[in-house]
C-alpha cells in the first residue's frame, strides 16, 4: 500500500491540498535560496541527499533548480509552506525556524517516497501550510542525577529540533550534583553522587550555540530552596543545621540570599540569551526550618504564620532579583497553594487541575503534568522503574492536551507543554531509547491543532516513516 507522500507528516500539518501532479525524486539535483534565513534548512537537505546517495548542490541562475527557498513576509517565523508541482518544490517561510521545519517535513516526504527505491520514487504534488498550536514547546533534561555527555545533549537537541520543540529546560543542579564549572563553588566540579561529569564553561557555550542553530532557547534551572543538598554539602553554613545540612537552604540566614544571587549572576552570564531563568521551588521540606532559631526569628519579624509563607517570601525575593536583571522567573508549581507574582511563569506538574488553580492569579503556565509528560516513566512494564512511577505509553503522551477540558479558562495563561526526562533511573546510554519512541507523539501534541490529531492515523504515519528509514536516520 502506497500512501500519498503528503499524508505521512509528523507532526500533522494544519492544511494539505493535493494537485494531482508528481515530482520524481531523481530530478532533484539543485537548490537555490532567495532568503538568508534558510541556511540551516539548506544544510539539513544537503546532508539528507548525501545520506541517500543523490547529492544536492546549490545552483546558480543558469541551472534548472528544483528546490527553491523563498521568503514570505505573510508568514511568521515558525510558519512555513511547501508547494510541490511536477517541476519544482518551493519552500516559504517568514524566519529561520520555519524554513528548518519545512526542510524536516520535506525529508519525511522524501523518505516516504524512497520506500520502493529511487527508480520508483516520486513526491505527490500539492501545497502544505503549517503553524504551531503553542508558541512554547518545551523539553526538560536532568543531568543532575545521571550526567549526559555533550554529545548526548547535542543529539537530544537535534531530535527536539526534528519534532519542532523550541525550548530546552536544563535542570543543572539537585541534591546529587552541581553540573556547572563555577568560580563560586569550584570544589563541586566532578563530585556528582551517581557519576562525576560536569560541563565546563566552554562546553556550555558550545551547547548554547548548538541549540540556537537548531532554533531552541535554553532555560537553565538553579533549584532552591530545596533540592540543594549538593551545594549545601560544600556550604553547610547556609543550611539551618550546619552539622546536618540536608537539602534546604536556611530561609532566615541573609547570607543564603546573597550567595544564591551570586550563583544566579554566574548562570545568567553563562546563558546571556536565556530570557527565562528557572528557580526550582519544588518539594522543599519544612522540618529543618521549624526547628531553626534563625528561620523562626525571621518568621516573627516578617509577621508570617507558617514556614510555607516564609518560603514564599524567600522565593518571591528571588523572582524579584531575576526581574531586576531583565529576565523572566519560572518556578515549579507549588503543592501548597502559595501565590507568586504574576510575572513568574509556573510549571504545573502535579495534577491536571493545577493550571486551573493558577489561572485566576494571572501567572503564565507551562503544562508538564507528570502522568502525561514525565518521560522517565516507563513506556512498558519491562523498563526499569521506581515505585512512584506511572506507566506512560506513547498513546498516553499523544493524548495529552494542556487545555484538557478548559480551553476557555486557560486560553490567556497557557504557554504550552513541556515533557520532562528525570534521570534517577536513566543513565546517559538510556536517554535516546527513552526519548525516541515517544518524542514524535509529543511533537504532535505540542505543535499540531487538536482537531487534526488522530492517534491511529499518527501510528500509521509513524510506522510508515519507520519502515522508510526516517527514524534510523534520526538515530544516527
Ligand atoms: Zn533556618
Amino acid at each position: 500500500m502506497r500512501y500519498s507522500t503528503l499524508s505521512v507528516l509528523i507532526p500533522v500539518p494544519r492544511s494539505v491540498t493535493e494537485n494531482g501532479e508528481k515530482l520524481f525524486f531523481r530530478s532533484l539535483r539543485f537548490f537555490r535560496s532567495f532568503s538568508e534565513k534558510s541556511l540551516a534548512a539548506q544544510e539539513k537537505l544537503v546532508s539528507f541527499f548525501a545520506y541517500v546517495g543523490n547529492p544536492l548542490s546549490e545552483g546558480g541562475p543558469e541551472e534548472p533548480c528544483q528546490i527553491l527557498f523563498q521568503p514570505d513576509p505573510q508568514l511568521r517565523k515558525e510558519e512555513w509552506k511547501i508547494r510541490i508541482t511536477s517541476e519544482k518544490i518551493e519552500i516559504f517561510s517568514g524566519g529561520e525556524p520555519g524554513f528548518s521545519y519545512a526542510a524536516e517535513a520535506l525529508m519525511q516526504m522524501l523518505f516516504a517516497s524512497l520506500r520502493e527505491g529511487p527508480r520508483e520514487a516520486w513526491l505527490d504534488g500539492g501545497e502544505i501550510f503549517d503553524a504551531p498550536r503553542f508558541s512554547y514547546r518545551g523539553f526538560m533534561l536532568d543531568p543532575a542525577r545521571h550526567f549526559q555527555s555533550v554529545a548526548t545533549v547535542k543529539k537530544v537537541l537535534s531530535l527536539l529540533a526534528a519534532f519542532r520543540i523550541n525550548t530546552f529546560h536544563w535542570h543543572l543542579t539537585d541534591n546529587q550534583a552541581w553540573r556547572l564549572e563555577s568560580a563560586i563553588v569550584p570544589e563541586l566540579a566532578g563530585k556528582g553522587t551517581l557519576d562525576g561529569g560536569f560541563y565546563t564553561k566552554e562546553e556550555v557555550r558550545e551547547i548554547v550555540s548548538f541549540a540556537a542553530k537548531n532554533h531552541i532557547g535554553i532555560i537553565p534551572e538553579l533549584d532552591m530552596p530545596g533540592h540543594s543538598g549538593k551545594i549545601l554539602s560544600a556550604h553547610p553554613e547556609l543550611a539551618c543545621d550546619s552539622s546536618h545540612p540536608g537539602s534546604e537552604y536556611c530561609l532566615g540566614n541573609p547570607q543564603s540570599r546573597e550567595f544564591i544571587k551570586r550563583l544566579l549572576d554566574e548562570i545568567m552570564e553563562l546563558f546571556p540569551e536565556s530570557r527565562i531563568i528557572h528557580l526550582g521551588g519544588d518539594e522543599a521540606e519544612t522540618s529543618a526550618w521549624e526547628k531553626c532559631p534563625r528561620c523562626l526569628a525571621s518568621l516573627k519579624e516578617k509577621k508570617l504564620k507558617t514556614m510555607r509563607e516564609l518560603e514564599n517570601a524567600f522565593m518571591t525575593d528571588m523572582t524579584r532579583y531575576i526581574v531586576s536583571c531583565g529576565r523572566t522567573p519560572m518556578m515549579w508549581g507549588t503543592c501548597s497553594g502559595q501565590v507568586y507574582p504574576k510575572d513568574t511563569v509556573l510549571q504545573a506538574w502535579l495534577d491536571i487541575r493545577e493550571p486551573l488553580r493558577i489561572a485566576p492569579h494571572g501567572n503564565k503556565v507551562v503544562y508538564s503534568v507528570h502522568t502525561s509528560l514525565y518521560f522517565d516513566y516507563p513506556a512498558s512494564p519491562a523498563e526499569p522503574q521506581e515505585s512512584w512511577m506511572f506507566e506512560l505509553t506513547e498513546k498516553g503522551v499523544y493524548m495529552t492536551d494542556p487545555f484538557i477540558l478548559w480551553e476557555k479558562e486557560l486560553a490567556n495563561v497557557m504557554l504550552g507543554p513541556e515533557a520532562c526526562l528525570w534521570t534517577e533511573t536513566v543513565p546517559d546510554w538510556r536517554i535516546l531509547p527513552k526519548l525516541l519512541p515517544r518524542l514524535s507523539a509529543y511533537g504532535e501534541c505540542a505543535w499540531s491543532e487538536n482537531s487534526k490529531k488522530d492517534y491511529y492515523d499518527f501510528a500509521r504515519r509513524k510506522a510508515y516513516l519507520e519502515a522508510a528509514g526516517y527514524y534510523e536516520y534520526l538515530r544516527k
